[in-house]
């Protein structure tokens, strides 16, 4: 399969020891891989699967991406960069109109000069087919979550990189939205070793985590959270606001709102019911996300509580 290079690897992993101390495990117990870290685009985790995507599509004689998520996407926002670094003209269909007041990634998605279609109401999947079939032969459709049965082989590389640092690796906890870099790395690692944290972004979570992973695994072996959902996929909860302070203030690191701000708060869930034990090894997916944090009013809203802003 062919894949282009659009970031250095490997990413760092650090140790977490102030988070690991605040949650009450060892010193030596919490790393946090820094995927956030991938370039271009402001970073995060879709930059290793858009690899495969662009290296098929540019094989393929593509001169164009076009693909879809909702208005907040990283996805999007990080295929519009992957777009511009390689020359392709990029159209970006995304759920529903444009809002008064708008900011993060869309933001830089103008930057990264992709065109933008709002798709309103309509499925996202039938207008970004329709989109692509206007623009003709050189159009490239990537994927909802730029997932697909060749694409998590960019998680399967994320694994190789943590094996080779922490081999008895015991559980690295990420965020689930499209399922891809679960099913990746559950396709190098196996079942047991890796915790889902569910985004409430599909539907199916564990059947497309089962279905991208393509391993003989049953659904009951897959380690999942669904209890961080909360009131839905864009809401930010209380345990998510509190998870981000937390490693906010011992590691000095943003998580966003809707995906690893949910990991982190996953990480915190499991350590009080003992899932995550001390003595272990456990490593922290921290998948990017942080431009969506200011294109999120709830987000946006609680952090200038913290700051003590007059509203
Ligand atoms: C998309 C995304 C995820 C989820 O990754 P999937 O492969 O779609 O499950 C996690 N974190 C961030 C910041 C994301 O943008």
């Amino acid at each position: 399969m062919p894949k282009v290079t659009l970031s250095q690897y490997p990413t760092p992993l650090e140790p977490a020891p102030r988070l690991a101390a605040a949650l009450g495990l060892g010193p030596n117990d919490l790393w946090i891989k820094r995927d956030d870290l991938l370039g271009p685009g402001g970073g995060g985790n879709k930059v290793r699967k858009l690899e495969w995507l662009c290296g098929a599509a540019i094989e393929a004689g593509a001169t164009a991406l076009v693909t879809s998520g909702a208005a907040q996407s990283n996805h999007a926002r990080l295929t519009a960069a992957a777009g511009a670094r390689l020359g392709l003209d990029v159209v970006l269909v995304l759920a529903g109109a444009p809002q008064a007041n708008e900011n993060g990634n869309i933001v830089l998605d103008g930057l990264f000069g992709a065109r933008i279609v709002w798709a309103g109401t309509d499925s996202l999947d039938e207008r970004a087919a329709e989109t692509a079939a206007e623009l003709g032969e050189g159009a490239s459709l990537i994927p909802f979550g730029g997932t697909s049965l060749d694409s998590v082989e960019g998680y399967v590389s994320c694994a190789d990189e943590i094996l080779a640092e922490i081999p008895a690796v015991n559980t690295i906890v990420a965020a689930v939205g499209s399922g891809g870099t679960m099913a990746g790395l559950v396709r190098r690692l196996g079942a047991e070793r890796v915790l889902g944290v569910d985004c409430g972004a599909v539907s199916d979570p564990v059947d497309r985590v089962l279905h991208f992973a393509n391993r003989p695994i049953d659904r009951e072996q897959l380690r999942f959270r669904h209890d961080l959902v909360g009131e839905g996929y864009a809401v930010l909860s209380d345990s998510v606001a509190a998870a981000m302070t937390l490693v906010a203030r011992t590691e000095g690191l943003v998580l966003d709102p809707v995906y690893s701000g949910r990991a982190a708060a996953g990480l915190v869930a499991a350590v009080e019911d003992s899932t995550i034990k001390a003595g272990e090894r456990t490593v922290l997916l921290h998948s990017g996300g942080l431009p969506g944090l200011f294109g999120h009013r709830g987000a946006v809203e609680f952090g200038l509580r913290q700051a003590g802003h007059p509203r």
